[in-house]
This record gives C-alpha cells, structure tokens and sequence, in this order.
C-alpha cells in the first residue's frame, strides 16, 4: 500500500513541490510514498512543473484508512474531510501549530522558517540522500514563492541557505531573477474569474466561535486590480455568505512597493481596525510593509476574537 503525501486545501506551489520532494526522499529511504495535492494548481505552479519538468501530483481529496504525510499545514481546516479516517505518519510544516491530532506517534519536522522546502532540504541533508537537478529547482522556486524573493519578514537565514546550495545543484544562475520571472507569471490575473482571484491562495481559520477567510494576490504591480476590484468585493461577500464566516479579508499584495491594500467584509469591521490598527475607508486600506499573512496579519486578528 501507498502511502499519500500531500499540502494543503488550494494548494500553493510550497505544498505542490513539498508533496513531490518528500516522497522522492521517502522513496529513497525506502518508503513507498505518491505525491498528491487536493485542488486545482495554480499558473505559477504550472509553470514551475513546466520549467523543471515536474509531474502534476494526482488530484485526490479523500483518504480515509489509507497513511499520509501532510505537508505544509497542521490545520484540520485546510485538511481532507476524512483526514481524522487517515494515519498521519508525519508533518513538515512551518505555520503555527495547527488543531490536528494523531491517534498514533509522528514524524514532526515544524521549523520556523520561510518555506517546507527549506525544512525538507534539511531533511535531504539529515540523511544524505542527494536531491536531484530538477527537484531542486522546484524547490528553489517554492522557497523563492514563500519568502516572495526574501522580501518576507518570514524568511529566514536558512532559507536563503538552502536557495543557494539548491540554485547550484539545479544549474540556476541568477535565481532571483528566476523568481521574478516566476512573480510576473502570477501577476497575470487577466482572464482569470473573480472566484479564481479570490480562492487562488485562500485560508479559512477558526477564531474563538467565529470563522475568518483570508486569501491573498501577490502582484509586481497593484494596478492589474484596478478594473476588478468591485467584482472582488462582491465576491468575497459571497465567500463570507456561502462558508457562513464572520470576516473575509483580501490581501492585494505589491511585492516591489512591499505592502498590501486589503479588502475586507466583516459583521465588525472594529475588529479588523483594531487588530491590524488601521482605519478601513470604503472598506479597504494600504497596509504598508505587509507581505506575509501568517506573520503580518493572523496572528494580529486573532486575538480580536
Ligand atoms: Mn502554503
Ligand atoms: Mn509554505
């Protein structure tokens, strides 16, 4: 039997490639381990899959009896419905500790660093297993994605490390240029429906009784949004309508002005103003400085509830 392994709910190119470095490694540790992800990918995913000819893990949602590793995520929120059915064999995360309890003992890799692939390279290196060229450069990527090019306040000196040793192994040269190359590729929001913006990169988490949604756009320039943020806006207050949540917040991210505008529709904006100290106008506000969600922003709103 398999065993699966896998990142969160609107996967992100971190839980994509973390899903394919693991079980390469596993697989050398004698493991048999099958990269899965439990949506859609995104066209930043696509298209570093395409540039260091990665595989699209199999879409699959459901894993009741069978054995996992979660990659990361620990939030039972951004987990399969079944995954209480499922063995959880380990978790290499690096959020906060998430509501997901084991019923049997685990393999925990949870750092506080900039990105899973930058946890995984460690991993790698633990157990002298050699990355290969192409697994490298997804996961160069990856980390680059996370840390927005080292921009976040999240990333870390082992971050920067291992994109280092991982640019060499994959033949990279400049890979800062690489990661713009891959930003630019995100930005390309035209075409896209206001339901794919806002669910591209969402999270649901629970504060106190109440739930709150929070999903951000990283752009190199906010004025891509200019023409779409009113079907943003109405879109989000479908998001909080449907899911039944007390607040859902859109961060619009410029990742060269290094700040976000954040759209929000909440029962108590209050809560928002105050955990973020910002007066909202129109129910939106520039946020100067603000790149990361777990960092910048979670851990300020929660307390509110
Ligand atoms: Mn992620
Ligand atoms: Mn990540």
């Amino acid at each position: 039997m398999s065993t699966y392994v896998f990142g969160h709910t609107n996967p992100d190119s971190d839980s994509i490639v973390g899903a394919i470095s693991l079980s390469y490694l596993k697989n050398q540790l004698g493991e048999d381990c099958v990269p899965t992800r439990q949506g859609k990918v995104s066209p930043e995913t696509e298209f570093i899959l395409e540039k260091f000819n990665g595989t699209l893990p199999e879409l699959k949602t459901s894993y009741a009896g069978e054995d996992v590793y979660i990659v990361d995520y620990s939030d039972l929120a951004q987990a399969p419905e079944d995954i209480l059915e499922a063995t959880v064999l380990g978790i290499v995360d690096h959020h906060k500790l998430g509501d997901l309890t084991t019923s049997t003992p685990l393999e925990c890799w949870i750092r506080p660093v900039g990105c899973s692939n930058t946890i995984i390279k460690e991993m790698y290196d633990a157990y002298d297993v050699e990355i290969p060229k192409d697994i490298a450069g997804m996961m160069l990527c990856a980390i680059l994605s996370d840390t927005v090019i080292f921009k976040s306040p999240t990333c870390t000196k082992v971050d920067t490390k291992a994109c280092k040793e991982l640019a060499k192994i994959a033949g990279v040269e400049d890979y800062k240029a690489l990661g713009m190359e891959m930003f630019i590729v995100k930005s390309a929001v035209q075409g896209a429906t206001a339901r794919e913006l806002t669910t591209r990169d969402y999270k649901e988490f629970a504060m106190g009784s109440e739930k709150v949604g929070v999903g951000q756009l990283e752009v190199v320039d906010l004025s891509v949004f200019d023409e779409m943020k009113e079907d943003l806006f109405t879109d989000i207050a479908k998001l909080k309508e449907e899911g039944g949540l007390h607040t859902v917040m859109l961060l619009l991210t410029d990742i060269m002005k290094e700040g976000s505008q954040v759209l929000v529709v909440s029962d108590d904006v209050s809560k928002v103003e105050s955990g973020l100290d910002v007066k909202l106008e129109n129910n939106e506000a520039w946020l100067d400085g603000v790149l990361s969600r777990k960092k910048q922003i979670i851990p300020f709103i929660q307390p509110q509830f």
